[in-house]
């Protein structure tokens, strides 16, 4: 204690003490306990004396016996300055390793740049909820920014990140205390409510508050989202509930974006027709189960059969899917260029005979711009009809407009070194694309095939249709071949040979049919052309079909 040894020696006990409570914190404390531990002889205490310069005694006090008697008191203090500085160290440590253990804790469970719950959090949130017992509050509400890609593109990362941001922020004020919104990644958020009784209008109200303009880097953006919501009901596990609102907004991007849609169990069979499509697809060729059907085009000056198009079936084992129904999925996987060399060559194979037999008679093939994309799809066509003997110009390939959208050079190199062959191009479903009459001139093609939509405006035949008039004017102009598709009814027939149109294909002559009904359907489609060209048909009773 640092008693100076004179003033022990002067044995005064009142000068002792003065000078040791004149270092402790809390003197009257210390003399409390003197005065308490006097006062009770046989008592024993223990206690810590705290100085003012940071040390710690230890003081500890017990009686003093001699045989069964109380004679004195013993009083034993002990330095505990460094075992307590060791203890608080560690204190400190262990409670400086829990904060951090929290804050790590809850980056663990945070989104690092909105601040939003991660998919972590809310995958916890979301199960929580569900076994919490009572589903009919619980709703998922996923979605994602429309055009985010684009604004990364043009406006660069960091003005990606300030939209999420940004986007994160109008959502936290779209919902409940109770709701949870997190981001899972990406421009990809998803909200679980919990306490709402119309989920469909908070819906509504987040499709509204995205679409509200911002400014960003001095533009003006105006955000969108595609939404997909979906309820909980007694059995749907958390995966459920994600897929299903996955499914949906899927739904909302194909309804046009900008829009919240809900969950409707035709959408899963949906995608399950979906997959099974393309599963079917994949071996549909190698299993023989492409096939092609032929519908007979009339030749109207010369009131005979001339050209033949082949068309595509999948004969699959339950029924015949036609081919608007597999096209989209044969071209969005590739499988479009097995699928049409298939039919290419069943149709040179199947027609051969009657091609050979006379060089004026031509077969028409469909071509998706997919086929003529691929490197090397000239020369394949080149050496099938070389393999089976067929000439060049009795080949026509039909295109859409949307082939000459693309901006691959490679394609129009491909037509000019089949055309250089003698195969003939058609542009097909002419009039529903893109093209105006006045880009036809720099289109490599050779045939018009006016679309079934400007036929089917002919009812009477004594109308007056401008558009027919000047598309066959200004093709004729070019030197272009006119063939006029869906034809169904007399008066559409008699009008469309009167304006001029070279071809004439459609119902009202023959539909298409299956190789062996072909020579029938032929010779039915002539009789048709020739009764027309005499007049001696009567007029079409019925309304055309559409
Ligand atoms: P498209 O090339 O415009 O073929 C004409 C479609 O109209 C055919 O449908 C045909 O059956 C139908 N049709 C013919 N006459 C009439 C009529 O008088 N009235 C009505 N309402 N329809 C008529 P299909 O066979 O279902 O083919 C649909 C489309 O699928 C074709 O339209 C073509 O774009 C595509 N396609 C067909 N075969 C192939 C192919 O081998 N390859 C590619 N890439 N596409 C093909
Ligand atoms: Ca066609
Ligand atoms: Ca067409």
């Amino acid at each position: 204690m640092g008693i100076p040894a004179d003033l022990l020696d002067s044995h005064d006990d009142g000068k002792v003490m003065g000078f040791v409570l004149d270092q402790l914190t809390d003197p009257d404390a210390f003399l409390a306990k003197v005065q308490e531990l006097y006062a009770e002889p046989s008592a024993e205490s223990l206690d810590l004396l705290h100085f003012s310069d940071g040390r710690t005694f230890e003081r500890y006090s017990r009686p003093q016996r001699v045989a069964e008697a109380v004679v004195g008191r013993v009083w034993s203090f002990r330095d505990i300055t460094a075992r307590m500085q060791a203890q608080d160290q560690a204190r400190t440590a262990i409670s400086d390793l829990a904060r951090q253990a929290d804050e790590l804790k809850l980056l663990a469970f945070q989104d690092h740049l909105t601040g939003l719950a991660n998919r972590s959090l809310f995958r916890d949130r979301l199960d929580q909820a569900l076994n919490a017992g009572d589903r009919s509050r619980i709703h998922v509400l996923l979605l994602d920014l429309d055009d985010f890609k684009e604004v990364n593109d043009v406006l660069g990362h960091q003005a990606g990140d300030e939209m999420l941001i940004e986007a994160g922020r109008r959502l936290g004020r779209c919902v409940g205390p109770a709701d949870t919104v997190a981001r899972l990644g990406g421009d990809e958020f998803v909200i679980l409510l919990t306490s709402t009784l119309d989920p469909d209008a908070v819906a509504a109200r987040v499709v509204g508050a995205l679409n509200a303009p911002f400014a960003l880097y001095g533009r003006e953006i105006h955000p969108s989202i595609s939404l997909g919501l979906t309820s909980a009901d007694t059995r749907l596990h958390a995966t459920d509930l994600l897929r299903r609102a996955d499914i949906a907004m899927y739904a909302a991007k194909a309804a046009g974006k900008n829009c919240y849609v809900r969950f409707h169990p035709d959408m899963m069979a949906a995608l399950l027709a979906r997959t099974d499509l393309e599963a079917g697809l994949r071996t549909a060729v190698e299993r023989g189960e492409i096939t092609v059907h032929y519908q007979p085009v009339v030749n109207a000056p010369e009131a005979t059969v001339t050209q033949i198009e082949a068309l595509v079936r999948w004969q699959r084992p339950d029924r015949i899917i036609s081919p608007s129904e597999f096209i989209p999925a044969a071209e969005s996987t590739g499988l479009i260029n097995a699928i049409g060399q298939e039919v290419l060559t069943q149709a040179c194979t199947q027609l051969r005979s009657w091609l050979t037999g006379d060089q004026n008679r031509r077969v028409a093939v469909n071509v998706s711009a997919v086929q003529l994309r691929a490197p090397g799809y000239a020369r394949t066509v080149l050496d099938t009809l070389a393999a089976l003997g067929i000439r060049g110009d009795q080949l026509i390939l039909e295109v859409t407009e949307s082939v000459f959208l693309d901006p691959v050079q490679h394609i129009s190199a491909q037509l000019g070194l089949l055309r250089g062959q003698g195969i003939k191009v058609a542009l097909d479903d002419f009039g529903t694309g893109y093209s105006s009459l006045g880009r036809l001139q720099d289109l490599p093609v050779d045939i018009l095939k006016i679309d079934q939509s400007f036929v089917s405006v002919i009812i009477t035949g004594e109308e007056e249709l401008p558009i027919l008039d000047s598309m066959t004017a200004m093709a004729h102009n070019l030197g272009l071949k006119i063939t006029a598709e869906g034809v169904e009814t007399t008066e559409q027939a008699r009008h469309l040979v009167r304006l001029g149109c070279d071809s004439l294909q459609g119902y009202f002559f023959t539909r298409p049919v299956p190789p062996q009904e072909l020579a029938a359907a032929e010779k039915h489609a002539t009789q048709r052309i020739k009764e027309l060209r005499s007049g001696d048909v009567p007029e079409t009773a019925a309304k055309p079909s559409r």
